[in-house]
């Protein structure tokens, strides 16, 4: 009897010795960010659309972690900042957009995530939009990774803009989506818009500091991306790699391949998100023909919410008020989904607060990196969290920020203040901020009920934090990248 205990002991400590050693002797894992364009927090099967079928994006839930309070920053440019550096994006001092031939971009003394894992011998790829500054000097392959194919903005930064007249003997598919674009509605008045409306520039795909096209076709765009994501990992499959794909869908002027044209009911934009989610499927399908599903963390989630003021062409943001630019839930608030067979629990979900601008910390942890002892990051990191199905007490207590954008250094925009079901909404006083409005997200995840007067408590500890928090970060804010000129 003692012997077959001491026989069970043994057995055991032998598996978990074996275990652990397997989890952590093995080579770090490969990292893939699937980030989508304007796609709201509504239009997955997963996140309970009506409409659009993402069955593969549905299966990557179901095999791993889907996030239900996941936040980006409310537009392009300053989501993509946070993405790469681990920071609120006015910390980097990049809280704007930055329109074609911009003199200023992401500063070249910021860390991205592809230069931290470049340095544990990741092999790095993007493919996409880039959006913090197309000057080559500011392009990815100037900011960690090994290669890039993509457009440097966003995909209606170019002459077919619905607020240019029509160009002489433009061909019949630009007009067409010149005239879709006006008729589904123009919102894009903000100020890196051309008072005339409109770029009169082309818009270039690149292949690092080549131009490979100007004006491609879009309705290719998505396919083109996805053949490069597929080729990229059966190349280095056998090498730690971190694969950036930032699909310029389904950002307008909405494109389609034909093999989706008209397949969805939910128009132009579910047969947009119908590709995509074919795209997702062809990387799974690799991952696994490769042998690599288990060495693969994917994760997928959005910049920002759906661009409401372009109406059926626009996404869905589903219960939640507001979309892109705003700071409501729908304009921050958006599908986050992590997939590691094998080390993150199948089937779970959190309501765990979490940001893009935790990929940094948490990518940086898995793969062994130190992170910048130099800087203050704002991110956190989740990997306990994806590997134990359990958000630590740190995750639990945080409090997480709404920013809005801002051109000026050291003047953040702050919008709102998060912890746990509480959000405060805040207001501009003298030289300060006062609180608004008081949202239980638990009970109202719809911001329909101002519960401030029944909370003074919960209100003025979230204000006293949010002014504290946002003090210090305009005080440690970094600089902008300028031109040399
Ligand atoms: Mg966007």
């Amino acid at each position: 009897m003692k012997k077959t205990s001491l026989s069970l002991v043994i057995a055991i400590v032998y598996f978990v010795v074996l275990s652990v050693g397997t989890a952590r002797t093995d080579s770090p894992p490969n990292f893939i960010i699937i980030f989508t364009d304007d796609q709201g927090y509504g239009d997955l099967g997963c996140y309970g659309s009506p409409e659009i079928e993402t069955p593969n994006i549905d299966r990557m839930a179901a095999e791993g972690m889907r996030f239900t309070s996941f936040y980006a920053a409310p537009f392009c440019g300053p989501s993509r900042a946070s993405l790469m550096t681990g920071s609120y994006p006015p910390r980097l001092s990049l809280a704007f957009n930055h329109g074609p031939g911009a003199k200023t971009g992401i500063h070249a003394d910021e860390i991205t995530i592809a230069e931290l894992l470049k340095s544990k011998g990741y092999r790095t790829q993007m493919i996409g939009k880039w959006h913090l500054g197309d000057h080559p000097s500011f392009l990815p392959h100037r900011n960690g990774f090994d290669d890039y194919l993509g457009l440097p903005y966003s995909n209606d930064m170019w002459p077919f803009h619905p607020k240019m007249p029509p160009r002489p003997g433009e061909s019949d598919r630009m007009t067409a989506a010149r005239n879709r674009a006006a008729y589904t509605g123009f919102a894009g008045q903000g100020s890196f818009y051309p008072p005339d409306g409109g770029f009169p520039e082309p818009l270039p795909l690149l292949h690092n500091d080549t131009v490979l096209e100007t004006n491609p076709d879009q309705t290719r765009l998505t396919t083109r991306y996805t053949e490069k994501a597929v080729e990229f990992i059966g190349k280095y499959k056998d090498q730690p790699f971190f694969l950036y794909l930032a699909h310029a869908m389904p950002h307008v002027p909405l494109f389609v391949s034909e093999k989706f044209r008209g397949k969805s009911k939910r128009g132009l934009y579910g047969s947009v998100m119908m590709e995509i989610d074919w795209s997702v499927g062809e990387i799974m399908k690799k991952l696994k023909q490769e042998g690599i599903d288990e060495k693969t963390m994917v994760v997928f989630t959005s910049d920002n919410g759906p661009w409401l003021q372009y109406g059926i062409d626009g996404g869905s943001a589903g219960p939640l008020r507001g979309g892109k630019g705003s700071h409501w839930e729908g304009g921050m608030r958006v599908p986050g989904i992590f997939r590691w067979p094998g080390s993150i629990p199948a089937g779970s979900r959190t309501s765990a607060i979490a940001a893009n601008m935790d990929l940094l910390p948490t990518l940086a942890t898995l793969a062994g990196a130190a992170l910048p002892s130099d800087r203050t990051l704002d991110g956190m990191d989740l990997s306990g969290l994806l590997e134990s199905g359990r958000p630590s007490s740190k995750i639990e207590d945080r409090f997480f920020l709404y920013y809005g954008g801002s051109r000026r250094t050291g003047q953040p925009n702050l919008k709102a203040i998060r912890q746990g079901a509480w959000k405060l909404v805040l207001g501009r006083t003298e030289g300060s901020y006062k609180a608004i409005e008081l949202y239980d997200l638990h009970r109202d995840i719809s911001e329909a009920e101002n519960r401030m007067d029944q909370y003074p408590e919960v209100t003025q500890r979230l204000l006293t934090t949010a002014i504290q928090y946002n003090a210090d970060l305009a005080k440690e804010a970094r600089p902008l990248g300028r031109l040399q000129l």
